[in-house]
Order: C-alpha cells, then structure tokens, then sequence
C-alpha cells in the first residue's frame, strides 16, 4: 500500500470495521467462474457484496467527497474492492479503482501495482532490479538492427512475444535465426510492441503457476502444453494438475508479487536445471485451473485476506 498512497498522495483514513463488509467486485464479467465463486465466497461469510461492471463506472474528479457513479447515481460506500480488470480496459478500469481508493474502500490489488504488472516492459525491469531470475528478454521500439536484437535475446530459437496479447495468442516460436527476423521484421512493420526472448526448451511446454495472496503462496498448478505446442496456457489446450511447489518456487513467486505491490497473484514460473524463472506476473489471476487442479477454496482464501486487511484496525483500537 505504501507504494501506491506515496504516487497518488493521501488518502482517507479508513474506519475499522467490524460488521460484515460491503464489497464491490470489479469485473466486466460477473458470470465467469471466479466472479461467481467470489461471490459465493464472501455471501458465505456474511458479507455483502455486489458485482460492479467496471466499464459502467463513472465519476468527477475534484470534488471534495469522491463518489463512484453508476447508472445514473453514486453508489453507496463499499468497505473493500477485489479488481478483476481485463487487460482490454485496464487504463480506465484503474482510474475507476483510484477513485473507489480515494472514496476510503480498500482495494485488494491497488492501481499502481495493476499498471505495473500490466506494463510488461516496466515489470520486467522492476523484477530485474530485484535480480529475480527471468528467461533473458530484449525489447526495442523500432529496432533498426534486428540481428543484434535477436543476439540479445541469446540468439534462435526464440520467443517472440506481442505485448497486447493474452492467453498465448502472441507467443510464437521462432526456431532458426531467419525465422526470428522475418517475424521481428514482420511485428515491426505492424508497429506491433513485441518483446524478444529466450525458449526455454528445458521448461518442455510446461510452465508452473504459484498462486499467491498476501505474501504467502496458497496453491500451485502445473501447465502442460497439448502435443506439438510449447504454449502451455488452458486456452491453447494445455492441461493442468496438481503439483507440489519448491521452496525455490514459492520464493520466488512470492518475492515477484511483493516487488510489484500485487496482494494477490498468480506468477507463472518456468523449471530450468539453475531453478524457477518468472515468466510473467497476473494481477488478476483465473480462479477455475487453480482451483480444480489443487482442489483448495481459493476464493474463500482470498476473502479471508480481505477481511484480515479491513476489519484488524477494530480489533487493535478495541483493546486499546
Ligand atoms: P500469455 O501472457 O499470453 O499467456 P506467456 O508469456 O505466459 O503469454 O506465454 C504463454 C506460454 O508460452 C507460457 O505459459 C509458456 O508455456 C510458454 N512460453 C512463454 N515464454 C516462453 C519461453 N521463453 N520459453 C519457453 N516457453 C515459453
Ligand atoms: N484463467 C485460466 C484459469 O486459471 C487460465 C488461462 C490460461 O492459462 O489459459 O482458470
């Protein structure tokens, strides 16, 4: 939280609260398996808690009691907000969650931390100034020497990757050395942002992901990408299951998260013989995979958090 108050200034200070909280969940998609679980999850505790389409939010800025409006009014005070921001709105969704912050809710993940993990550029730069081991990864805005690019990168095969995308969809593989620069060459003509990277063919199309809440890691999957393919994302046929974390990988996920300022997410680790490399940091991990494949209440868990984070202030003043 430090981080994000000292960017944006200050905020008001928050009451303790003790009675069930009243939560916004900030998602275009209230009907997707980790909207609903969310849901059901706090329901279960006693909770309020109201899904709340991020697009549909708007506001005035410079009043001096900030309000979320929303469908023609300002809504009620929310204690706390959980962010599912997609990446397709994340510049906007983030504003909307500055301005539930400055309204005195808690956000489980702040805005700061959203954008930084968003901005893969900037998240690979802050993860290396932490040295947190990562596949090796060149970049260029318009690289006029597209060998010496791919030289960086420690030369083919590499991996090409479109910074807009997601579920995989912008990762390709390039194999030899001409492959690499006719893609590059190709992504640079689109004016696409892309970045270049080492494959790791000893990760074997399979890629662990740590889920982490509050500095702790709470569950684990392993992704294994379908036959023929080395991507090992759901949405690209990979499978998942269970698996038993490293000590190494625990750490590591749980060092990547708090260098982002990220309360909750899910890492994604590549196994390599000289340990875990960050692949990438979500800030708004999917609850479905993890779940079935590590069988744990992961909602439940998130929520539990929540309240640790709203409600110990009562507690403290209470015995005071
Ligand atoms: P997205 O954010 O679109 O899922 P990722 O960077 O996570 O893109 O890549 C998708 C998948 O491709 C990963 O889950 C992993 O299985 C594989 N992959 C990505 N980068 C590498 C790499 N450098 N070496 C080997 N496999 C990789
Ligand atoms: N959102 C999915 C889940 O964890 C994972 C998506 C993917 O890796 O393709 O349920």
């Amino acid at each position: 939280p430090v981080l994000d108050f000292a960017r944006y200034g200050s905020l008001p200070k928050r009451t303790p609260v003790k009675r069930p909280l009243r939560i916004a969940l900030l998602t275009r998609e209230p009907n997707n398996y980790s909207s609903k679980r969310l849901m059901e999850a706090a329901e279960a505790r006693g909770h309020v808690i109201e899904a709340i389409d991020t697009a549909r939010c708007y506001m005035q800025i410079g009043t001096l009691d900030p309000e979320v409006h929303y469908d023609g009014k300002a809504l009620a005070r929310f204690d706390a907000v959980i962010p599912r921001i997609g990446a397709s709105i994340t510049d906007y969704g983030m504003a909307v969650l500055r301005q539930f912050s400055n309204t005195g809710a808690f956000c489980l993940n702040g805005a700061g931390a959203i954008g930084r993990s968003r901005d893969k550029l900037l998240a690979h730069q802050l993860l290396a100034r932490a040295k947190i081991d990562m596949p090796i990864t060149a970049f260029a805005h318009s690289p006029k020497d597209t060998k010496d690019l791919i030289s960086l990168a420690g030369g083919a095969p590499v991996v090409v990757k479109l910074l807009s995308s997601t579920q995989g969809k912008g990762v390709v593989l390039a194999e030899t050395r001409k492959a690499a620069e006719s893609l590059v060459d190709a992504f640079r003509g689109l004016e696409a942002n892309f970045l270049v990277q080492e494959f790791v063919a000893e990760a074997a199309g399979a890629d662990t992901r740590c889920f982490v809440i509050g500095n702790k890691v709470v569950g684990g999957m392993k992704r294994q990408a379908a036959k023929g393919e080395f991507r090992s994302n759901l949405h690209r046929g990979g499978t998942a299951s269970a698996v038993k974390l490293t000590p190494a990988e625990r750490e590591v996920a749980r060092d990547a998260a708090k260098v982002l300022g990220l309360r909750v997410a899910g890492v994604d680790l590549l196994h390599t013989e000289d340990g875990p490399k960050v692949l990438e940091v979500n800030s708004s991990p999917g609850l479905q995979g993890i779940e079935s494949a590590s069988g744990k209440d992961i909602a439940g868990m998130i929520i539990e958090h929540l309240e640790r984070q709203v409600r110990p202030l009562a507690k403290v003043r209470e015995t005071t």
